[in-house]
């Protein structure tokens, strides 16, 4: 079997060079379905590996647009629909200035599996674009936002293709973006997840991914009879993903002594509290600024530039129980692995999409500490996104506490998926393996009914 998943990754390189991410995501999900390819040969015939790495479309478009000073700026634009054998494709936006195919390929890959562990009816896809939000002023990103959708309104639909929000697409650029969907198609349709609260959105929505991270962390310990009360926890990231993961962590008992942005990272040892929180989302999601002035701010915390040339980041080398990634892919490299067991870190719930790379998490899971991989422990964003759809199709808004109950059930079944087929297919305890084979079986079986398409 070794063979034919060899051969599969260097075809996949071949005809997609110069996407490392995108390389790194289909071999570990590649890796994880040899334990299944032995017992299950039809998928083998079926090409159904050959077929699910190959977006079933991908558009890619010029967004040209004009700043506050007249000046013409042009910014690529993407949308990867990956795979709908179980659904409309579904998957965020992502405006940052490393936006690029391989990247969006990566996110959309992993949204598959992602998606189908939910067990919501939704298939996969990605977007974005290489514009990066800061340092623009509202009207900029708006003007922006428009000229994306002049293009992206032809190929998404609420039973084509959902798009929602990522790094750097929050509720402004989401709001931005419905409204110019709805003057051109003159519709008003759950296209978008994210939505305001008053024009569609679903309570719990901005929260889901973070605090679904916590709710998958304290699943994992609880199958060794412990709480994450007491516990020191490492953020990275002050998002939306870690700021919620934050205030989860806070509701549990636990505290979170690290935040970081592009720039750089604090560590604040009395824990950030919910006071120090509000005051992060007000400096985050309002002023728009930079998490160095958290330490201005409260005396107590350290602060670090970030240094691109460093071999590790300094925030994975603190004396903590959990780890919770938030940011971004590939913050945590095998030294930073190293450095996160050294100092005690035995549990690791990915809010981020492949935060640690393939060397890191081999280390982690050599080392059978609870590695919770973002396919599972960040699904609650999508999991509410696929509510908010629901609740756009009754129209009919639930509770909080109704979105909030089926999120946390949602997300324990998710981990009991997981730890149930890992069992199953002979890796116990490798969340790994669990998330990306039951990801595969659901959205494979469905390819084998619908035929070659
Ligand atoms: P936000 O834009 O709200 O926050 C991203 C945070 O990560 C910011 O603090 C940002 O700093 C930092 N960051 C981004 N890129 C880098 C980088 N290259 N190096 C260092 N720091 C960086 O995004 P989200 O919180 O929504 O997303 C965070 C992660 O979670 C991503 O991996 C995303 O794909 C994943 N995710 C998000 C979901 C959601 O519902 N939002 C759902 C599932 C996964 P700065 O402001 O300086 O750029």
């Amino acid at each position: 079997m070794s063979d034919y998943v060899n051969e599969l990754m260097s075809q996949v390189r071949k005809k997609n060079p110069s996407e490392p991410e995108f390389h790194q995501a289909v071999q570990e999900v590649v890796e994880s379905l040899k334990h299944v390819l032995d017992k299950h040969p039809e998928y083998r015939s079926a090409k159904i590996l050959e077929r699910i790495v190959e977006p079933e479309r991908v558009i890619l478009f010029r967004v040209p647009w004009v700043d506050d000073q007249d000046e013409i700026h042009v910014n690529r634009g993407f949308r990867v629909e990956m795979n709908s054998a179980i659904g409309p494709y579904k998957g965020g936006l992502r405006f940052h200035p490393s936006v690029n195919l391989g990247i969006l390929k990566f996110l959309a890959f992993e949204q598959v599996f992602k998606n189908s562990l939910t067990t919501l009816p939704i298939g996969g896809g990605k977007g974005g674009s290489d514009f990066d939000p800061k340092g623009k002023s509202d009207n900029e990103v708006m003007r922006f936002c428009q000229s994306f959708m002049n293009e992206l309104y032809r190929h998404i639909g609420p039973d084509t293709d959902v798009p929602a929000g990522d790094i750097g697409v929050g509720g402004r650029e989401i709001g931005f973006l419905f409204g110019q969907y709805k003057k051109l198609r003159n519709e008003f349709t759950g296209v978008f997840t994210g939505k305001g609260l008053n024009w569609g959105g679903s309570l719990i929505r901005p929260e889901a991914t973070g605090y679904g991270a916590v709710y998958f962390a304290a699943e994992m310990l609880a199958t060794r009879n412990e709480t994450l009360e007491g516990k020191t926890c490492l953020v990275s990231g002050s998002g939306n993903v870690a700021q919620y993961t934050v205030e989860k962590l806070l509701d549990f008992g636990g505290k979170a002594v690290t935040l970081s942005d592009s720039t750089g990272y604090i560590y604040d040892e009395e824990g950030i509290g919910r006071e120090k929180l509000e005051y992060v989302k007000h400096l985050k999601n309002v002023k728009r600024g930079r998490i160095k002035e958290y330490a201005g701010k409260y005396s107590n915390a350290v602060y670090a530039d970030a240094d691109q040339n460093a071999d590790h980041n300094p925030i994975w080398d603190y004396k903590a129980e959990c780890a919770f990634p938030g940011a971004t892919e590939n913050e945590i490299n095998e030294k930073d692995a190293q450095n996160l067991l050294k100092n005690g870190v035995y549990v690791v719930s990915e809010g981020a999409n492949m935060p640690t790379t393939s060397e890191g998490v081999d280390l982690l899971i050599q080392e059978k500490i609870l590695f919770g991989p973002g396919k599972a422990a960040n699904a609650g964003g999508v999991a509410v996104s696929g509510l908010e759809m629901a609740q756009n199709s009754q129209r009919l808004p639930w509770t909080r506490d109704e979105v909030d109950k089926r999120l946390q059930l949602i997300m324990k079944n998710i981990h009991e998926t997981c730890v149930e087929v890992a069992d199953r297919f002979g890796t116990p305890g490798n969340y790994v393996n669990g998330a990306n084979i039951a990801g595969f079986l659901k959205v494979a079986d469905a390819m084998l009914d619908q035929g070659v398409v």
